[in-house]
């Protein structure tokens, strides 16, 4: 298979695989082979300069047989419908790994906020929830924050749903600021996850935090959260890096300090000279390396250089299905995004819960239950790696289908 082969169909022969192995026939895979509903919106947006612009958005709800389709919004140039597809199924395997009673959603706009003022990329977040308005809502499907969105434009988002829908209604969208309903603990909670999961898998190594070196690819809301929790913990941070480039020291880079400098979108390492590319990164000495940024970041050509043993994946989609047999062959331990990725969605589901009943917990009591959701999904997914002797990725996603196709045959669709 080539490498140029989509993300979409890479995750539909995963799928494929994991049904065969739920012992569900070909109807069950054409049901969840694609989403139930794409939209493919059109945004006129006013730009300052008094123009309009027209921007492309999507959002895709893959199966909502279980409950609310649930997934993020996210804001970049590269989006794509395949990619919103593909991101919509990850989310569908995330929900089910995590045991959440939803099904998976994504929603994406092809634009570039760096580039763009707060008063345009408000006016985008409110066009595009009056664009996909009628398809969404806090018993249909849920947005969140992704790449390049953050707290403030789901706060927008919201504002904009409450107006449509004339009620306050704080369940339509998660990730929110705190005044706003949202939960404590949900900024950093995908690189909580990311940390949770990682620690049994250094227990499965026999190998601990305070002895290990740590590659960190990507410093936006993950990979910079990730990087502190981490550094905090005792680990060496070696290698960090964004979209510009990479830092490297052998002796462990100082986090804190670069924490202090990165901007908002996670740039930093436009204040050095000494920077390594993104490629380079993967390839130094360490024992862990966490991609914590976009798609098809490890593939088949560097995979045989890796020199890790433990693959940690806190972005969506960062290795090749070529990149995952080979590293697999070699022994290196992957923790596929679909689960070492699923603490988001986990305290988004709890943000939604609060919000729905109107009580709101405290930053330990959301930390707690993530932990704990976290320890068992992974310890389910490790086990049926081991008894069936298959790779992690293909266990994740045997866990995180098998209530979505099961509710799917309840209610008549497969
Ligand atoms: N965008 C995040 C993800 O990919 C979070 C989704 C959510 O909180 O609903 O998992």
């Amino acid at each position: 298979m080539s490498e140029e082969i989509s993300l979409v169909e890479s995750t539909q022969s995963i799928i494929k695989e994991a049904l065969d192995k739920l012992g569900y026939n070909d109807d069950m895979y054409q049901l969840i082979k694609e989403p139930m509903r794409t939209l493919k919106v059109r945004i006129p947006v006013k730009m300052d300069d008094g123009s309009v612009k027209v921007f492309t958005g999507f959002r895709a709800q893959h199966n909502d047989a279980v409950g609310p389709t649930k997934g993020g919004v996210r804001f970049h140039p590269s989006v794509s419908e395949d990619e919103v597809v593909a991101l919509s199924m990850w989310m569908t395997l995330k929900a089910g790994i995590v045991n959440l009673p939803y099904g998976g959603g994504k929603g994406g706009i092809i634009c570039d906020p760096r580039e763009m003022s707060m008063d345009e990329v408000e006016r985008l977040s409110r066009g595009y929830v009056r664009a996909i308005s009628q398809i969404v809502g806090p018993t249909k499907d849920i947005p969140a924050p992704d790449v390049f969105t953050n707290s403030q434009i789901m706060a927008w988002m919201m504002d904009e749903y409450s107006a449509i829908d004339q009620f306050n209604s704080p369940g339509f969208i998660t990730g929110k600021p705190l005044v706003l309903g949202g939960s404590e603990g949900r900024d950093r909670a995908t690189a909580l996850g990311v940390v949770v999961c990682l620690e049994q898998a250094l227990k499965k190594r026999d190998m601990k935090m305070e002895d290990i070196r740590i590659v960190i690819q990507g410093f936006g809301n993950a990979g910079s959260f990730l990087s502190k929790f981490l550094y905090d913990r005792g680990a060496k941070i070696v290698g960090i890096s964004d979209a510009n480039g990479a830092l490297h020291d052998p002796e462990g880079l100082d986090i804190d300090y670069l924490l202090e400098r990165r901007d908002s979108f996670g740039m930093v390492t436009n204040l050095f000279d000494d920077v390594l590319s993104n490629s380079e990164l993967f390839e130094l000495d360490c024992d862990v390396i966490i991609p914590a940024a976009i798609e098809n970041q490890i593939t088949e050509a560097n995979a045989p250089n890796i020199k890790a043993s433990i693959l940690c994946e806190a972005a969506n989609g960062p290795t090749t299905t070529e990149a995952t047999r080979i590293l697999t062959e070699r022994g290196v331990l992957i923790v596929p995004d679909v689960l070492a990725s699923a603490g988001g969605v986990t305290v988004s589901y709890f943000e939604w819960v609060q919000n729905n009943q109107g009580y709101y917990w405290s930053e330990e009591e959301v930390n707690e239950k993530m932990e704990e959701k976290l320890i068992a999904a992974f310890e389910e997914i490790y086990d049926l790696h081991e008894n069936r002797q298959i790779d992690m990725r293909l266990a994740a996603f045997i866990i995180g289908l098998k209530r979505t196709a099961e509710a799917s045959r309840y209610r008549g669709w497969a």
